[in-house]
């Protein structure tokens, strides 16, 4: 880059991450300041919503809960973490796991009416797409994941083809990793943002004032007043379960949880997730926990014997229409609002930031 520029970025979580790592390859001096005290999980409720997310990649499925454009953005975002990855395994030592060979959707034979609203709502917002779910007769439910049965007898199942899953922690680790160039500054809470210039306490001890060519505000939650987005509290269960193979996530359409279990590496499975209108960052719930486990447990019944490795929470940064907005003005980009598609939007809502400044070639 022959005019490198000072980029302040604040927020290490999802966004922040991929942006230091996309700027800093292009050749500019970026700095990041977090309130966390150290680059990786603490799993207390208070770090990024973007280690706890169970990473699925879902731009069909979404569409029961999003609009169409937001889903849109979901199948660059899948291209663009594909090259992604594979340039972190690269030059890194890890090697975040990512695939793209679709998810499942499953409903117990009494929930059929509720999942088929489910589906014509995706039929309907992807209705010019390629990819539309496709029916699973129950031979081929059970050539795809034998590990599927139903406690009420033979489970419905769609196919989303092209869906994925990337593996948000070893992904978030990777991306800090892979450009040591980056000034990383922990335990800096940022606690103004304006064109050029943010202020930061360290220990809530001194207030400085920090000047750059250009700062990026992601603190997602922690954006506040500057933003009026809010927290949207989730809960996610880890389990260990080295007897179950299951090789894609799956979601439970059921007519009151949403619930996905995920497969990640080291035989680990992800059981996911409440969506609560609080910003109460405490434990996992009993009722949560016992409503998770049961609905994963109803499709999956080798889950019985496997170990409960955490309970994990935090909240999802939602603007009031719960829609993602960048904001761009001479000195200053602010991304927020990523609810619960981070990793679904992360890249698209990124690149197309960065398209208005003149950051990138
Ligand atoms: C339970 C759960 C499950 C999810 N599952 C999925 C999923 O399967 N697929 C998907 O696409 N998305 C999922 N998400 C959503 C996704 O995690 C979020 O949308 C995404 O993490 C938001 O990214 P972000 O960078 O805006 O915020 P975050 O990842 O939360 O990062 C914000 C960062 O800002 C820092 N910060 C806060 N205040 C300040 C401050 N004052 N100064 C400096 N830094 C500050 C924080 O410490 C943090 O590091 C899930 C979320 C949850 C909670």
């Amino acid at each position: 880059m022959n005019n490198p520029k000072r980029i302040g970025i604040a927020g290490a979580g999802l966004l922040g991450r991929l942006a230091a790592w996309t700027l800093a390859r292009q050749g500019h001096e970026v700095t990041v300041l977090d309130p966390a005290l150290s680059s990786d999980p603490q799993f207390d409720g208070r770090g990024p919503a973007g280690f706890t997310a169970a990473g699925m990649l879902s731009p069909l499925a979404e569409l029961d809960a999003a609009e169409p454009d937001v889903a849109h953005r979901g199948w660059y975002s899948i291209e663009r973490w594909e090259q992604i990855v594979q340039e972190l395994r690269q030059t890194t030592h890890r090697q975040p796991h990512f695939d793209r060979h679709g998810s499942l959707m499953v409903a117990h034979g009494s929930d059929l009416g509720a999942a088929q609203r489910v589906l014509s709502r995706i039929a309907s917002g992807a209705k010019d797409w390629p990819a539309q779910p496709v029916t699973l007769a129950p031979e081929e439910l059970r050539e795809t994941e034998p590990a599927l049965h139903g406690s009420q007898g033979p489970l419905h199942a769609w196919l989303l083809p092209g869906e994925g899953a990337i593996c948000t922690v070893g992904t978030m680790k990777a991306l800090c990793e892979a450009v040591p160039q980056v000034q990383w500054e922990w335990g800096h809470r940022v606690s103004a943002v304006h064109a050029g210039w943010m202020a930061t306490t360290n220990g809530g001890q001194h207030t400085q004032e920090r000047h750059f060519d250009w700062v990026i505000d992601v603190r997602g939650v922690g954006a506040r007043p500057n933003s009026p987005v809010r927290g949207v509290r989730g809960e996610v269960i880890w389990l260990h379960a080295p007897d179950v193979r299951l090789t894609r996530p799956i979601r439970l359409l059921h007519p009151r949880h949403r619930v996905y279990i995920v497969p990640r590496p080291g035989d680990v499975i992800l059981v996911g997730a409440s969506e609560i209108e609080s910003e109460d960052r405490s434990p996992v719930s009993l009722r949560t926990a016992v409503e998770l486990m049961a609905a994963a447990h109803s499709i999956v019944p080798g889950l019985a014997e496997a170990r409960i490795l955490r309970m994990d929470t935090n909240l999802r940064p939602a603007l009031p229409d719960n829609r993602p907005e960048i904001h761009t003005e001479p000195g200053l980009l602010r991304i927020n609002g990523l609810y619960r598609h981070g990793w679904l939007l992360a890249p698209s809502l990124l690149d197309e930031a960065l398209s208005h400044t003149d950051l990138v070639h």
